[in-house]
């Protein structure tokens, strides 16, 4: 059998990877400037995080939802205070989407809704019941049909006011800061409009920080450099540190009652183990503030660079923009100097390296991007 062919894949076989750096079979060093989608937060191979997880295999207990997994519990409580939401409930699931998908559905219960409000170049998954959405053409774009979406350009709070003037859309959804669609960070004031308007209008605002949460942005969701407090907060990626599980975070508003929502493999074991694991190390190592530090330092550097139209960002999730598409400048980064970057459309290089990332690692990744911009864009 083959494998489906839907992604372009580099020829190169990753055989094992400590903090961020990455290795081929050959033993050559790759600097991982990527972290397969903001997926490594905690760094690969981490020994606290193989220790948990072997010990967990060991002890043979795997997977069951119908019986009391106090692993649960205790990520529930972890992850309450590590993001300052101990008052609200988790609901746990094994992606983003699926996360997304069970958000929009206790929205629409909540207020018995259908009209779901999301912006421009945004992207919540690829479920047909997560609302997925993007103007860029290389992504097909399933909308679900549950739900009637709105789509409106990010920042615009007028369009947001004028969508929702007739109290009758269920959600808005956005991005702590939009990944997919070219790392763009909300303005705090927009934020803080939508907030107000969503309150006023009985609609629910889903804040999505699948990619942007975990302490990426240099606190622990995107949001909150908005001061805001949304009602339902979706998070997947970074939490498991590659193991995947997936949570929606749920305001005291929303009363939950057995049969609202169900799961398969949402909160097992192994995967509360994972994402107890990285939020342990994230406080241990003080991540996030890495994330703040070392991030602002690659940003500050990254606009001194004069063949970038615009560099985007928080943190470690950043965006690069050229005026040219940028496939060339990642491939002499990846088979010339061993580094991996990620990408948003065709013009922006993409940063979501793993939290853990040091000044000489950024400092190697700037000298060897100013390298590479000066052979392949001629200033
Ligand atoms: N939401 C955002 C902001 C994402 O970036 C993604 C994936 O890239 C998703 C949702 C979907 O997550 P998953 O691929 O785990 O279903």
């Amino acid at each position: 059998m083959n494998l489906f062919d839907v992604y372009p894949l580099f020829d190169i076989e990753i055989a094992k990877g400590q903090g961020c750096k990455t290795y081929d079979s050959q033993d050559v060093e790759y600097l991982d400037m990527y972290g397969g989608h903001a997926v490594i937060s905690i760094g690969h191979s981490h020994p606290y995080y193989v220790q948990k997880m072997t010990h967990q295999l060991e002890s043979l207990v795997f997977y069951s939802n119908s019986v009391q997994n106090k692993l649960q519990v205790e990520l529930a409580e972890k992850l309450g205070k590590a993001s300052g939401y101990e008052d609200y409930d988790l609901f746990l699931v094994s992606s983003g989407a699926e996360a997304n998908e069970n958000a929009l559905k206790l929205a629409s219960f909540h207020n018995g809704r259908k009209k779901v409000i999301s912006f421009n170049k945004s992207f919540h998954g690829r479920t047909s019941a997560a609302v997925k959405v993007t103007d860029n053409p290389s992504i097909v774009a399933p909308i679900n049909d549950g739900f009637d979406v709105d789509f409106i350009a990010l920042n615009d709070i007028d369009a947001v006011r004028k969508s929702l003037k007739n109290n009758d859309v269920c959600a808005v959804i956005i991005e702590g800061i939009q990944g997919v669609g070219g790392i763009r960070v909300p303005d705090v004031e927009f934020l803080k409009m939508v907030r107000v308007e969503c309150t006023a209008r009985g609609t629910i605002l889903i804040l999505d920080e699948v990619q942007s949460g975990y302490g990426r942005s240099g606190k622990f969701f995107a949001h909150q450099h908005a001061g805001i407090r949304p009602d339902l907060i979706t998070v997947a990626k970074g939490m498991g540190n590659g193991f995947p599980i997936g949570g929606v975070l749920i305001s005291p508003v929303f009363k939950a009652s057995h049969g609202l929502l169900g799961t398969t493999f949402g909160g097992s074991h192994l995967a509360c183990t994972a994402a107890i694991a990285v939020l342990d190390i994230i406080k241990e190592e003080h991540l996030m503030e890495n994330a703040e530090c070392i991030g602002k330092y690659l940003i500050d550097e990254l606009k001194k660079i004069p063949q970038i139209k615009e560099v985007r960002g928080m943190g470690l999730m950043i965006g690069i923009e050229f005026d040219q598409p940028s496939k060339e400048i990642r491939n002499r980064l990846l088979f010339d100097k061993k580094i991996f970057t990620g990408a948003s459309g065709t013009n922006i290089v993409r940063l979501l390296p793993p939290l853990c990332l040091t000044k000489s690692d950024a400092n190697l990744f700037l000298d060897s991007f100013k390298s590479v911009l000066e052979s392949v864009l001629a200033i």
